[in-house]
């Protein structure tokens, strides 16, 4: 099973995909997190894909879909994946039905996190992310037990540097102009399920659970 978890920057996409992967075993695959990762350790990719992800731009097409398709292409995607922050263009979106269709496959579902503009502020300023595992934490909604360490493997816990408020405007101005014309892309397929993401972590979980397996 391949599924999307769609939603704006802040929406809880990295947060249900931890816990959802956990759940049924898919792989959790974040083109965020693969970016952080490149530029930490200043690959090819990382040098190029820098500029953009600091300025909160999407990082070129081109470069996206080769490292998404070159990662899904890994054998631990075998029996399917969650993909969190991909796709985020029209590009994207057909780039990876094609690459899909060619081994016989398609997206099984796309579920869109849905929050209010409003809410996704609070939750950017306030997130904080593990140096070590990448866990998700946030200040107030979803406190780590000892402040500045993560819960699960005593990290260290630190600020993306996007997330400051010049940042955060712009992901959110790009997202709505780049990203959301997804949803009429996959709901015109018939693979969209929308959820409420403004409900507790706890609760978006269960009816994150209840989409995939309503399939
Ligand atoms: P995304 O991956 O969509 O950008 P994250 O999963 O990183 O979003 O969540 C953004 C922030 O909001 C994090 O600090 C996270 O702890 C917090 N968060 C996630 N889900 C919820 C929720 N249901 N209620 C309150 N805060 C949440
Ligand atoms: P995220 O961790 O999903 O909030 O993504 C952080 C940044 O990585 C974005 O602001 C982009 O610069 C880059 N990025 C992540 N996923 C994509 C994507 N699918 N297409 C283009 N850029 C991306």
């Amino acid at each position: 099973m391949d599924v999307i978890l769609f939603g704006a920057p802040g929406a809880g996409k990295g947060t249900q995909a931890a816990i959802l992967a956990e759940k049924t075993g898919l792989v959790h695959i974040t083109t965020g997190e693969l970016f952080r990762e490149a530029i930490r350790q200043e690959t090819e990719l990382g040098k190029q894909a820098k500029p953009y992800y600091d300025g909160g731009q999407l990082v070129p097409d081109r470069l996206t879909i080769a490292m998404l398709l070159e990662r899904l292409s890994q054998s631990d995607c075998a029996r399917g994946a969650i993909l969190d922050g991909f796709p985020r263009t029209l590009e994207q979106a057909t780039a990876l039905d094609e690459a899909l269709a060619q081994e016989g496959k398609a997206i099984d579902k796309v579920i869109y996190i849905q929050v209010p503009e409003n809410e996704l502020l609070g939750r950017l300023s306030g997130r904080w992310n593990c140096r070590q595992c990448s866990s998700v934490y946030h200040e107030r909604f979803q406190p780590p037990r000892q402040a500045g360490r993560c819960d699960q493997c005593s990290g260290e816990l630190y600020q993306r540097d996007d997330d400051k408020p010049e940042t955060v405007r712009r992901r959110l101005e790009v997202y709505a102009q780049q990203t959301a014309p997804l949803i009429d892309y996959y709901r015109a397929k018939g693979k969209l399920v929308e959820i409420d993401g403004g409900k507790s972590v706890e609760e978006v979980a269960k009816g994150l659970l209840a989409a995939v397996e309503g399939s």
